[in-house]
């Protein structure tokens, strides 16, 4: 049993992950501003009596006695991320730094939820994780790309500088109940627009590629990440399905398994969109033996389904 601080628990990913933790056994502090998560995604958790709810911004420190912490608190979305720019470099980094700190003065493992736009625009396909990456500094993308950059910096700097025990997941596209209707990630945008029969805005020409994962694998790859103990388990460490599908093709999926009659309208490719993403899984196979294992047929039918209880009542 582990007393685990899980930040921005009350997000997506968060969320499913308390739960999966409450259902270990663990202790589970919540720690969220609210910025894009929801109180309503960990209401059913809060009368369990090893789940706390607290409110707090990861850029201002705090002390709690913990041995695990998760660091999640970020807006992920581009659409949120860029709402306030400035204010997501703060959060990845001044929050990096404060839970580093955290973990530091208490002796906790700290695991950094990092991503695949560590990447950028990438060069080299599959993405291993010996890639450096091809990133713009300057661009729109840049305050969560370098941020999250600078954050696995900084977890190598207190690893290397004061032993601090941490683990660096770089998270590919990741899609499952409790998305943000309006948060404009690819998945959960179609279902909506082909839900309410609206229009589905494909960027581009729909030929850009990404790798989906269910929620369910990806918080099973976070745990074990988490857990796993040996020489290179401080490395960075890819966790994402590498099944390859074009954006057009989800379109279609999407489009099929609703039955929507919505039409399809091509919109602008937005500015430094990724071309190609697809993550290189030996690392995470070989460090943890594990691998995706949810169909995207059956993900995308259980997302939709909760998208139809949810989203359109609201
Ligand atoms: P999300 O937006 O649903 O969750 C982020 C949570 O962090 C929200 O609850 C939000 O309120 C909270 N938060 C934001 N800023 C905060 C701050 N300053 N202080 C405290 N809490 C704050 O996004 P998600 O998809 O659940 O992503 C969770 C983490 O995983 C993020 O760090 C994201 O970068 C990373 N990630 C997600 C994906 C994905 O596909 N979902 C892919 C790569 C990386
Ligand atoms: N996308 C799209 N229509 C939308 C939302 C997204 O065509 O309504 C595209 C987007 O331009 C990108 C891909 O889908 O090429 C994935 O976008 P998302 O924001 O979900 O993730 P990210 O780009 O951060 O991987």
């Amino acid at each position: 049993m582990h007393r685990v601080l899980v930040t921005g628990g009350s997000g997506f990913l968060g969320s499913h992950l308390c739960e999966r933790l409450l259902e270990n056994g663990d202790e589970v502090i919540c720690l969220d501003n609210f910025f894009t998560g929801r109180r309503k995604n960990v209401e059913h958790l809060v009368g369990n009596r090893r789940f706390e709810l607290v409110r707090h911004d990861v850029v201002e420190p705090i002390l709690l006695e913990v041995d695990r912490i998760y660091n999640l608190a970020c807006p992920a979305s581009p659409v949120h991320y860029q709402y306030n720019a400035v204010k997501t470099v703060k959060t990845s980094v001044m929050g990096a730094i404060n839970m580093l700190g955290l973990a530091k003065r208490v002796k906790a493992r700290i695991l950094q939820a990092s991503t695949s736009e560590v990447y950028g625009d990438p060069e080299r396909h599959p993405q291993s994780e010996s890639y450096w990456g091809h990133v713009n500094p300057i661009g729109p993308r840049s305050c969560y790309d370098e941020g999250k950059r600078v954050a696995e910096t900084l977890f190598m700097d207190y690893h290397r500088q004061n032993a601090v025990d941490i683990r660096i997941a770089r998270i590919f596209n990741t899609y499952g109940p409790r998305m943000h209707p309006s948060d404009g990630r690819v998945v959960s945008n179609f279902i909506v627009q082909a839900l309410r029969g609206e229009d589905i805005t494909l960027h581009g020409d729909g030929s850009q590629t990404r790798s989906f994962c269910y929620v369910d694998d990806l918080v099973t790859g976070l745990m074990a990440l988490m857990e796993v103990e040996g020489p290179d388990a401080h490395l960075p460490v890819n966790l994402g399905n590498p099944v390859e599908s074009t954006i057009l093709e989800i379109a279609q999926a999407v489009l099929a398994l609703t039955g929507s009659s919505s039409r399809i309208v091509l919109e602008p490719l937005p500015v430094d969109d990724p071309h190609r993403r697809c993550p290189d899984m030996a690392r995470a196979q070989r460090l943890l033996g594990w691998s995706a294992q949810v169909a995207w047929a059956d993900g995308l039918k259980r997302t939709a389904d909760w998208f139809r209880r949810e989203t359109i009542l609201e």
